[in-house]
């Protein structure tokens, strides 16, 4: 099984993702419970810890939810009743769950309660940049950084220790680069016998209630609190002073990693005090006091100036005349998007220090000689969004009507490239249906139909509440799920309506047709994404609903990940067909490798269709694509595929 490491004995050097050092250091903190909603860079964490429990027996408790204001409000419920508890999600994630997430640093905790901030600077799988330390200084929640991979494990440690000490919410913020690099980390032990968690739920409406009444007192208790870590987190055991130069050098989280190699690289250690900052927010009095001794300070830190706002700010108090240098004011020394790089910080700690930079960074590394071939993001071959993009293009060209297409975050915002360019919005998980809502009300043009789409997961997560909004005020729309079986995008996690929990085990199935009935749309119609016939009718049927009636209507595009598709078949032994073109019946048409598009199928320089056997999944879908039935399967796909296609569901 993946993640088999996160368990290896105490006393062992092993190499783990980033993230799973996070979670091994969760683990030797004692945690008990962890819920998180999938999102790319903090996956990994509580794959690791769902893996863990798998083999321990279900201890911790994990869970995937339904988005992370959920998954938030879960873990706070535990550690309310005294468990110790973890919350993981990407950057733009705390957006979702910023409102339970302020709330927690009032009424604090029994237990223990980290939530994990993963950003993702230079938006390397994300629809914004942002640097979620501003969240911790927002909310007054303190935010501990690993100051590199090396660390991970600790600092993830440290912070549930560190709330479980203070009975407070702390913010664990790593960045793409952490969690994503394989490290050796040597382990400790994991307190296996507290991992169970025993929680009791102690009546207390005065702690536990935010009516005003009580979150008066809360704010002025909370203001306390702040100034008291103020002051004592200086002793966090990440923190270190190095060297003892004249030069203040602020080595902030990650940012850490990339100064000391600088300092080393320009021979700057009798010149330099090197300040390792692994709690950044609220930046520690009793630190930077000791920073500003220094006339000159550089503070490396990846991300936004947080680090250098707070010193400045606490320069500008004490009266400090320390010319500080960073990312803030005029004379910024590193650019403020996108991530650290070494070449960067070294060439910024040169100019200050008058050093020649070191020779590779500034030369610039020749262009490699062999030219690579742009290779833009496509579906995959065989990904049943795309026999249902190409099925909804065919209704909406037999209805003529003018589309707007409301997208969404998922695997299917491909569909905004050619050859389907159907996604002509994009902004956040649930804004597909949500933003179907306003532009529904105001687009004047009779012939306008919203089509909002959406993936599964992406649907449990933020797609009902707009959902209900479009059938309470009556908003005419077509949505349409793209319900591929999983999570796809993140590594294939389960989701409510596939009947399987974290751990692998059987759990409630909660079909997206029934939650649809539920909230009360009328027109319901299920799809099968792999017969591009059926899905064109029922699209077909559900567009003349909507502009006939003037109400929302949902269809629902059921086909598994064909991916996932392949990793079940592969278990169950059971081979796909794979396809293959008669060239006697092809007439060089070009709709399947045009209007298509499928990766697997090529254009021979006569014109006519190939398809490469390395690439074809066997989905057959080409077969219903080609007008002349030129395509042919190698052999007659068998029912247990065909039924894998459509009901694989992650293991
Ligand atoms: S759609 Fe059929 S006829 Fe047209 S190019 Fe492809 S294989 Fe040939
Ligand atoms: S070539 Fe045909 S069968 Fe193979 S993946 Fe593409 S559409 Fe599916």
């Amino acid at each position: 099984m993946a993640y088999e490491e996160v368990l290896a004995p105490a006393g062992s050097k092993v190499l783990m993702l980033g993230n799973a050092a996070i979670a091994r250091g969760f683990l030797e903190a004692g945690v008990q419970f962890a819920a998180a909603y999938p999102g790319t860079p903090s996956t990994e964490i509580v794959e690791a810890l769902s893996a863990a429990a798998r083999m321990l027996g279900g201890k911790p408790y994990v869970e995937w939810s339904v988005n992370e204001k959920v998954a938030l409000e879960a873990a706070l419920g535990a550690a309310i009743s005294g468990a110790r508890a973890i919350t993981a999600m990407k950057h733009v994630g705390l957006n979702v769950a910023a409102d339970p997430f302020f709330s927690s640093a009032y009424i604090g905790v029994r237990g223990a309660f980290v939530v994990v901030s993963a950003d993702d600077p230079w938006m390397h799988s994300s629809q914004n940049e942002q640097d979620n330390r501003w969240y911790g200084l927002h909310a007054y929640i303190p935010v501990v950084e690993p100051t590199g991979p090396q660390d991970a494990k600790e600092a993830a440690k440290l912070a549930l220790k560190y709330s479980e000490k203070y009975r407070r919410p702390f913010l664990l913020r790593t960045t793409t680069r952490i969690a994503h690099t394989r490290i050796p980390v040597e382990t400790d032990e994991i307190p296996v016998n507290e991992l169970e968690p025993q929680g009791v739920f102690e009546k207390n409406p005065a702690k536990w209630t935010l009516v005003p009444q009580h979150a008066r007192r809360m704010r002025i208790e909370l203001l306390d609190f702040w100034d008291r870590v103020r002051r004592e987190l200086a002793d966090f055991p990440l923190n270190s002073v190095e060297y003892g130069g004249a030069i203040a050098v602020v080595g902030a989280g990650l940012g850490y990693r990339y100064a000391r190699e600088a300092v080393k690289l320009l021979g700057l250690e009798s010149e330099v005090t090197l300040f390792k900052l692994a709690t950044t927010v609220p930046l520690p009095e009793p630190i930077a006091d000791k920073i500003l001794e220094h006339e000159t300070i550089i503070v490396v830190e990846e991300g936004d100036p947080v680090v250098e706002i707070q010193l400045k700010t606490t320069a500008q108090e004490r009266g400090a005349k320390a010319r500080i240098l960073g990312k803030h004011g005029k004379d910024t020394l590193l650019r403020r998007y996108g991530e650290l790089t070494l070449d960067m910080v070294a060439d910024a700690l040169a100019k200050v220090t008058d050093r020649e930079p070191p020779a590779w960074a500034v030369e610039k590394p020749e262009p490699p000689r062999t030219k690579i071939p742009p290779r833009p993001p496509v579906l995959c071959p065989g990904c049943p969004h795309r026999s249902l993009f190409y099925a909804l293009r065919r209704a909406v060209n037999k209805l003529r009507i003018k589309p707007v297409y409301s997208g969404d975050i998922g695997c299917y915002s491909l569909g905004v490239l050619p050859p389907f360019e159907m996604q002509d919005t994009i902004i956040c998980m649930g804004a597909s249906i949500g933003a179907a809502n306003g532009m529904v009300h105001v687009l004047k043009d009779p012939n306008s139909v919203l089509i909002a789409i959406i993936g599964d997961s992406t649907f449990y997560h933020a797609g009902i509440p707009p959902l209900i909004n479009a059938v309470y005020n009556n908003a005419p729309m077509l949505v349409v799920v793209l319900d591929n079986r999983t999570t796809a995008m993140t590594g294939h996690q389960p989701h409510p309506g596939v009947g399987i929990s974290a751990l692998g085990t059987p759990a409630t199935e909660i079909p997206i047709e029934e939650v649809a009935r539920g909230v009360g749309v009328e027109k319901i119609l299920v799809a099968d994404a792999f017969n591009i016939r059926d899905a064109e009718q029922k699209l077909v049927e559900a567009l003349k609903y909507v502009i006939e009636k003037r109400k929302p209507a949902v269809v629902v595009s059921r086909g598994a990940c064909i991916l996932l598709a392949l990793s079940v078949a592969r278990r169950a032994k059971v081979k796909p067909p794979v396809y293959y073109v008669d060239e006697e019946k092809c007439t060089a048409c070009g709709i399947c490798y045009t209007a298509f598009n499928c990766p697997a199928i090529r254009r021979r320089p006569d014109g006519k269709a190939m398809v490469d056997p390395a690439l074809c999944t066997g989905c057959g879908v080409c077969a219903q694509v080609c007008p002349f039935g030129a395509f042919k399967p190698s052999q007659p796909p068998s029912e247990e595929w065909l039924k894998i296609m459509r009901t694989a569901k992650p293991a």
